[in-house]
């Protein structure tokens, strides 16, 4: 049997006639960036996440890139960050002028370890990104207090966590404003590039929804330097559809999670540590981390059994060539350096058949059995 990592088409095959109409619709229609589809669907979303505004935008990055810019944060400016996150956290920050200020993830769900965040405020800090790392949102409990006792913006990166929960409260109405990506591979993914940003804040909604189109409130007349990052017809009409099955869609990766976490013979002699979810959060699934010190054999196996499987990261931020200039700073975090080397992500997508989450069970009992 082979297993792949995450199949797209799946998800397509599953709503190919809503998807068809909507698009054709679209097509007929002539009318293609920013339009009803855009309006209404950030209308819907906004509601699905529980903040008053949603400002639709290009991708995830530019989201996260806009709200800073909407907060004028830049240049001698400070973000904390965690170090275990996708390169765009980082990247949105840099891209804006400002420094990212490392912190170590925990142990636990390898989200940003809130109980270092404090030693690394100072006079320059302006911001933490809260990023929603696997499909669990960060300790935002916290983050939010460190937030309000430095008067800092709690800024949420839910590109990896749309639908996710924290006591009760969805990602993407956490915070000040948070960053959510649209990107194919994401719980709620469009056929293209997309992004948007959720908020209470009028100010940062009126400079988003202006900056993201060249700055420009009236065609032709620029109130602010902005920045073509707009969300399109075609990629909107897609995503109210699947929208609707996002809830359905994260209860199965739920359940695929749940079936592994019951048949996979982890924790054997701590060499295999299967993912856990914080109290107080309801897990997403966006992917399914587990940690191994075995992981180069182990993933020569699944490759040998046709079981797909990525690394969600290999290098962590700091440590790339992009930031050569601060690659030195490595030695202050062993775990995130540890995890880039332990983690391997298994098959999870709400389109897995029984049979495949059953063979990818059994093929991995039989690697923790045999070579442990
Ligand atoms: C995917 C992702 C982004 C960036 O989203 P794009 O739409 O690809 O720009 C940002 N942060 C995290 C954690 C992500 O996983």
């Amino acid at each position: 049997m082979k297993v792949k990592f995450l199949d797209l088409s799946a998800a397509y095959s599953e709503l190919k006639t809503e998807i068809d109409d909507v698009v054709r619709k679209v097509l007929e229609n002539g009318w293609y960036i920013l339009g009803e589809n855009v309006e209404q669907f950030e209308r819907e979303f906004a509601e699905y996440c529980g903040s008053k505004y949603c400002v639709s935008v290009g991708s995830g990055l530019s989201a996260l890139e806009l709200i800073l810019k909407a907060y004028q944060i830049g240049p001698g400016d400070e973000v904390i960050v965690p170090a275990n996150t996708y390169i765009a956290t980082v990247l949105a920050v840099s891209n804006v002028g400002a420094t990212p200020v490392f912190v170590e993830p925990e142990e636990k769900t390898y989200n940003i370890d809130s109980s270092k965040i404090e030693e690394k405020v100072t006079k320059n800090t302006k911001a933490i990104i809260a990023v929603h790392l696997y499909g669990q949102t960060a300790n935002v409990r916290k983050i939010k207090t460190i937030c309000e006792k430095y008067n800092l913006r709690l800024i949420e990166d839910a590109a990896q966590a749309h639908g996710a929960e924290h006591f009760g409260k969805k990602a993407g109405s956490l915070g000040d404003s948070a960053a959510f990506s649209f990107y194919p591979g994401k719980n709620l993914g469009a056929f293209g590039d997309g992004g948007a940003v959720t908020t209470n804040d009028d100010s940062v909604a009126e400079y988003i929804r202006i900056a993201r189109n060249y700055g420009s409130e009236k065609k032709y007349y620029n109130s602010v330097k902005g920045v073509n990052s707009r969300l399109d017809e075609i990629q909107a009409a897609i995503l109210r559809v699947k929208l609707k099955y996002l809830d359905q869609w994260n209860a199965q990766r739920n359940k695929i999670a749940q079936y592994y976490i019951e048949h996979m013979n982890s924790n054997h002699k701590g060499d295999f540590i299967l993912p856990q979810c914080s109290e107080g959060n309801k897990h997403v699934w966006h992917l399914f981390v587990i940690r191994t010190i075995k992981r180069e054999k182990l993933i020569d196996y699944l490759n040998s059994h046709s079981i797909g499987w990525l690394i969600h990261y290999p290098i962590p931020p700091y440590l790339q060539v992009a930031y050569k200039e601060i690659n030195h700073l490595s030695e202050q975090f062993p775990l995130t350096n540890r995890l880039s080397n332990e983690i391997v992500s298994l098959p999870m997508g709400p389109h897995l058949t029984q049979q495949e989450v059953e063979y990818v069970c059994c093929v991995m009992n039989n690697f923790i059995g045999e070579k442990v």
